[in-house]
């Protein structure tokens, strides 16, 4: 399983999620020169004994997030290839402007202010050490931190408060999430399955219980109420979950779990804790690509 997540070219891209439609199409490509894609919800429902009778190399493509790109840049090259993909979709980002850490990415790393300046506006707004390093990237990473776990509502303040500091710094108009009208037409795409990636995106396994199970069974809600009934595929927003995540969403309904360990999926693996290659690594699509 490939764990993916933009195609294009951004800006901004300090978590090194993007691809380029050239690089998409090229690892498509190759993975299809050593093995097949399956579609991820099909290859789960097999048996066991089938899973292990059948020795051929199969790849299941994700997407997390739910960008617009997945309809515009990916599913075109997704298309050529045959290759179905399950789109992991934030669904209270729906129709959003932007995605909260690509807003906060281009103000930080955009902004014409010096260092010191951009440090010391972020540093207050997140109430972090004055004597962090003032470096573009720590300091975004310092930011990124403190509103992962955040409340979509506290988040929004905060962003805002920032950019009347540091400046607002405009992202491109396709570096935004779906829309609902969006969502409906890759949902009705043969190739394409929507699965669930939490209603606001926040690190579940430092939320309470009740938290958790809102943001994963809320999004369910949503996107059933918007595509009707899904596959009830879940993937675990920055990968972040443990044993207790797990079973908060098995009792959510879920049927099956990602998080982004890199690995082979086996028959035995937690259902709810299967692992997921980041094709953005080298190393990682190096090992995916090597016949066995
Ligand atoms: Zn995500």
């Amino acid at each position: 399983m490939l764990a993916y997540h933009r195609v294009g070219a951004p800006r901004f891209d300090p978590w090194r999620i993007a691809l380029t439609e050239g690089e998409f199409d090229g690892q498509l490509a190759a993975l299809a020169h050593v093995g097949r894609f399956v579609r991820v919800s099909d290859e789960l429902d097999r048996t066991s004994v089938a899973r292990l009778a059948d020795r051929s190399r199969r790849f299941g493509i994700t997407f997390d997030d739910g960008y617009s790109d997945n309809l515009h840049q990916a599913l075109p090259i997704l298309e050529r290839h045959g290759a179905p993909a399950t789109i992991f979709v934030a669904s209270g980002y729906l129709d959003q402007p932007s995605f909260w850490w690509d807003r906060l990415a281009a103000d930080v790393l955009g902004s014409s202010d010096s260092d010191v300046q951009t440090s010391a506006a972020v540093d207050e707004i997140i109430g972090g050490q004055p004597e962090s390093s003032s470096a573009r990237s720590a300091v975004l990473a310092r930011a990124w931190d403190h509103m992962s776990v955040l409340e979509h509502e506290e988040i929004e303040p905060l962003l805002t408060r920032l950019e009347e500091r540091i400046g607002r710094f405009p992202l491109d108009r396709e570096e935004r999430p779906l829309s609902s009208r969006e969502l409906l037409e890759l949902a009705e795409h043969p190739l394409i399955s929507i699965g669930v990636h939490t209603s606001h995106h926040r690190r579940l396994v430092e939320l309470p219980e009740a938290d958790q199970q809102s943001e994963m069974a809320g999004c369910l809600d949503d996107l059933n109420g918007r595509i009707g009934a899904s596959d009830r595929l879940l993937a675990y927003p920055y990968g972040s979950q443990n044993a207790q995540t797990a079973l908060v969403a098995k009792r959510s309904g879920f049927r099956f779990g990602f998080s982004v360990e890199p690995g082979w999926i086996s028959v035995f693996d937690k259902p709810l804790r299967l692992p997921r290659f980041d094709p953005r690594s080298e190393q990682q699509i190096n090992t995916v690509l090597t016949v066995a």
